[in-house]
């Protein structure tokens, strides 16, 4: 018996060390220890042993129990510790190593010219007001002067949706929608920005685009008025050095009507490949409001008088930042937007 419990607890030791987890350790604590363990097994046996042996072996029993239970202890411990740092390591996290850069957002360089167009005239008390891009004939042509089959229609390569509703062509019908409701007070000083569609495509032109449409009506707006605006406009967007040209055009809605140059801000006027060696690049199209645009909306043409004006936003995003392919706007290719 004496014999049978050394041997137990010598090969109790010996078996712990390869135990390497806390569930084969509790299989082996089982094995000796429990109810119908090995240990136990040699306890029941004492009943057999005679009397005075019983406390010798009694006592050893209990030191042998104590040695495996402290050594399973010790051996738990250990594995506990070993699992621990094994999960520190596994979710070790090196604060020194450097970060994911995050890709922020920004402002998408045409709204960042809307914005400072949209913020030069606020400076010079105008209000910003927007239309509905699937406008109705009425107010994109008729209300604007283009009578049904007027020749200038051709001008505007027109996306139809039906007879009477289209793809707005200009951001112009916002004039008559904001006098529509203004006459026949005044003044009126209206900005409106906006989306507007062609059918056209090439690297100077797209189906789609961004316009400014500005006007004011007052007593007694003349040309000049119109001409210091939009003086004051380049200067502000440009450089202070900026000049601007009158060109004498023609829209049905404007009379007179002017193509407006702005001396080249590539080579101030002296001629370069930009402004095909004239010296000047045209940036937007302006008038005096027909007198006919203003009676249709329930203005007196012989009280108040007005001037319009419609501006491509990314003819000056292209002049301002030197981009030669209008295109490269819609892409939406990350190493071009980053640039701004
Ligand atoms: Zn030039």
């Amino acid at each position: 018996m004496h014999e049978k419990l050394q041997k137990m607890a010598e090969e109790a030791a010996s078996r712990l060390l390869e135990i390497n987890n806390l569930q084969d350790l509790e299989e082996l604590r089982i094995k000796y220890l429990g109810k119908k363990g090995a240990l136990t097994q040699v306890l029941r046996g004492m009943a057999d042993l005679p009397a005075e042996e019983r406390p010798r072996v009694g006592r050893l029993a209990n030191e042998v129990k104590k040695r495996i239970e402290d050594a399973i202890t010790a051996r738990a411990d250990e594995l506990k510790e070993r699992q621990k740092e094994e999960r520190l390591q596994r979710e070790h996290i090196d604060v020194t190593l450097p970060g994911d850069r995050q890709n922020l957002g920004h402002i998408h360089p045409l709204s960042q010219i809307r914005r400072e167009i949209e913020d030069i005239f606020l400076g010079l008390g105008y209000q910003v007001v927007e239309g509905p891009e699937v406008e109705s004939d009425y107010y994109n042509f008729q209300a604007l002067n283009f009578p049904k089959g007027h020749p200038a229609r051709d001008m505007q390569d027109t996306f139809l949706i039906n007879d009477d509703l289209l793809l707005r062509t200009h951001t112009s019908p916002v004039q008559v929608r904001t006098f529509e409701k203004t006459a026949p007070s005044v003044p009126v000083k209206i900005i409106a920005p906006g989306k507007v569609y062609r059918r056209d495509d090439d690297a100077t032109h797209s189906p789609m685009f961004t316009q400014v449409e500005g006007f004011a009506v007052d007593k007694r707006i003349t040309f000049a008025d119109l001409k210091g605006t939009l003086a004051a406009f380049a200067r502000k967007m440009f450089s202070p050095e900026t000049s601007v040209r009158f060109r004498p055009s023609y829209f049905p809605f404007t009379e007179p009507s002017a193509e407006v140059d702005i001396s080249c801000v590539i080579c101030s006027g002296k001629g370069c490949r930009v402004c095909s060696h004239t010296g000047w690049l045209e940036i937007l199209g302006a008038g005096m409001i027909h007198p006919r645009v203003l009676e249709v909306s329930g203005y007196d043409a012989e009280q108040v008088s007005g001037f319009a004006f419609g501006m491509g936003v990314e003819r000056i995003a292209m002049l301002k930042y030197g981009i030669n392919d209008l295109r490269l706007f819609f892409d939406n290719d990350m190493r071009f937007l980053t640039q701004f």
